[in-house]
C-alpha cells in the first residue's frame, strides 16, 4: 500500500519526546510563572493531572486516520450515488497559538465512489485531527483531505462551527462569536448545486 503524505504526518513531530517528569516540571514552571506556589497543597498533584489531561487532549498524534478509514470501508452493493451527510459531530480541539480550547460541531459529507465507510469512522477521523494542536482552518482541511484519500471519495464537504476560548477569555474578549469554516473537495468543489444542497441540508 502506498504511503500517503497524510499517513506520514501522524508520527509524533517532536524530535525527542520529553519524559513524564520533564512534562510535570514544565507545568510547575508555568504555575510559578503565573505567580502561585507549585508546592502548596492544592497544587501538589496538578502537574500530574495536567500531564494526564495533555495525554487526552493530544492523543491524536498517536493515531493514523487513513489506517482507520481503510479498515472501516466496505463495498456498497446498493451503489449509492449521492452525498452521505453526518450533521453535528461534536469536537474539542486546542488552538496552536495559545493551547486554549476551541470546540463546536462538524458537519461532514462525502460522495462515495465504490466504497462506503462505517459512519463512526468519520467521527473518529474528526476526533483524531481535533486532538492535536490546530487552527480551525487547518483542522477542516485535514479532515477533508483524509476522507478524500482514505475513502477514495468523489467529493468531500466540511463545515465546522466553533467557539474559541482564546477569543473569549483573552485578546478580543468576544465570548459569543462563532467561527465557521468550510472545505469542499472534488464534486463539492466543482458542482455548485451539490454544494448548495449540502449547506441547505446542514441548516435544516
Ligand atoms: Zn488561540
Amino acid at each position: 500500500m502506498k504511503k500517503s503524505p497524510l499517513s506520514s504526518q501522524v508520527t509524533p513531530l517532536s524530535p525527542r519526546r520529553p519524559s513524564r517528569s520533564e512534562a510535570e516540571d514544565a507545568v510547575r514552571t508555568l504555575i510559578a510563572w503565573s505567580g502561585d506556589n507549585p508546592a502548596r497543597p492544592g497544587l501538589e498533584k496538578t502537574p500530574a493531572r495536567v500531564s494526564d489531561a495533555f495525554g487526552e487532549y493530544f492523543s491524536g498524534y498517536g493515531a493514523d486516520p487513513i489506517a482507520e478509514l481503510e479498515a472501516g470501508t466496505f463495498d456498497d452493493p446498493s451503489a449509492y450515488d449521492d452525498m452521505v451527510l453526518l450533521k453535528g459531530i461534536n469536537f474539542e480541539s486546542h488552538c496552536e497559538h495559545h493551547i486554549a480550547p476551541f470546540f463546536g460541531v462538524a458537519h461532514v459529507a462525502y460522495r462515495p465512489k465504490d466504497r462506503v465507510v462505517g459512519l463512526s469512522k468519520i467521527a473518529r477521523v474528526v476526533d483524531i485531527f481535533a486532538r492535536r494542536l490546530q487552527t480551525q482552518e487547518r483542522l477542516s482541511g485535514e479532515i477533508a483531505a483524509a476522507l478524500m484519500e482514505g475513502l477514495d471519495a468523489k467529493g468531500v464537504a466540511i463545515m465546522m462551527t466553533a467557539r474559541h476560548h482564546c477569543m473569549a477569555a483573552r485578546g478580543a474578549q468576544q465570548p459569543h462569536v462563532e467561527t465557521v469554516t468550510f472545505r469542499f473537495l472534488g464534486d463539492f468543489e466543482h458542482d455548485s448545486e451539490l454544494r448548495a444542497r449540502f449547506t441547505a441540508a446542514v441548516r435544516e
